[in-house]
């Protein structure tokens, strides 16, 4: 049987599978992340793999590539891994190193680039070759596919949509420069900004941590649905921001689908709230619809890194 290995890194875990040519996982494991930056994520990673190879992974069938998921900007054609953000840049050519290490093709692309490759390849890419897939997690990047191509732009830094500014302002300051960037209202980041934000303007039970953590985004839609003033009001923001956004990303490259995958819309509850704010008109062309994701949302990451290792450097 043909496999191939996917190692998907996000901002808070580290998941290593190996997945068949129908996308279906056949083994995995999730090892937590924390990394200052590339060069510490880099040896972390190889620890990873180097135990998934010897604890899960069959012995007896060899994984025919490798695919890896990055955060940050990616060189996909040269392999190299070129920063996380702005203030941790240290390039590396990560798909060199691993095929050396591992002796077997490897290929790596950013990690939400690469689920939606795996989009394309096993999800909505089946009947449409025009959507916008947008990430929703700590963060928030999206990446648009016009006439079936991924845009990547001329520095591999298309798609981060969530340094863009909405309508909707809060007063925040983005860790870009930028005020009421998106991200910071309706991504994980974004909650914990507004709710440390409002929290004197508002009655509220949330918890909100002290040690350097975050607000927990299931625990603001729980009280949200229990009438808690400040999480009804972050939800509210958050829903409109993000209406907002998909209604501007609509309008550049008129796809006939958007597709929401990450952490805080998995369960669904996000996109309903945000429903009212998506205005007909603006919306009438994308006929299939805003919907979720249909490959599992924690796995999307995993099964794309699946897809960066078939199909190598596209
Ligand atoms: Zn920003």
């Amino acid at each position: 049987m043909e496999t191939f290995l996917g190692i998907d890194l996000g901002g808070t875990k580290l998941l290593i599978g190996e997945v068949d040519a129908e996308g279906h996982i056949l083994r995995e494991k999730r090892y937590p992340s924390t990394f200052r930056d590339q060069r510490d994520a880099k040896d972390y990673i190889f620890r990873a793999i180097d135990d998934y190879l010897v604890t899960v992974a069959n012995p007896l069938c060899k994984p025919m590539a490798m695919g890896l998921g990055l955060v940050g900007r990616v060189d996909t054609e040269r392999g190299i891994w070129e920063q996380i953000d702005p203030s941790r840049t240290f390039p590396i050519e990560m798909a060199r190193e691993l095929t050396e290490r591992y002796r077997l093709p490897a290929y790596i692309d950013n990690d939400v680039k690469s689920a939606t490759r795996a989009e394309l390849h096993w999800g909505v890419g089946r009947f449409s070759r025009n959507f916008v897939f947008i990430n929703v997690g700590t963060g928030i990047a999206a990446c648009s596919v016009v006439n079936g191509q991924l845009i990547r732009g001329s520095h591999f830094n298309a798609g981060e949509v969530g340094h863009t500014t909405v309508g909707v302002n809060m007063g925040t300051t983005c860790a870009c420069g930028r005020k009421n960037c998106v991200e910071t209202i309706a991504a994980g980041c974004g909650f914990d900004i507004c709710a440390r934000l409002l929290r004197e303007r508002y009655e509220t039970r949330l918890t909100i941590p002290e040690d350097g953590k975050r607000v927990s985004v299931k625990e603001v839609y729980e009280l949200s649905l229990q009438g808690d003033a400040l999480c009804e009001m972050l939800v509210k923001n958050a829903a409109e921001a993000l209406a907002s956004l998909i209604m501007n990303l609509v309008r550049v490259t008129d796809p006939d689908t958007v597709v929401l995958g990450g952490s805080v819309v998995a369960d669904g509850y996000l996109l309903e709230q945000m429903r009212p704010f998506l205005q007909a008109e603006t919306m009438r062309f994308v006929t299939n619809g805003v919907q979720l994701t249909k490959l599992e949302p924690h796995h999307i990451g995993l099964l794309g890194a699946a897809v960066v290792a078939m199909n190598g450097k596209i």
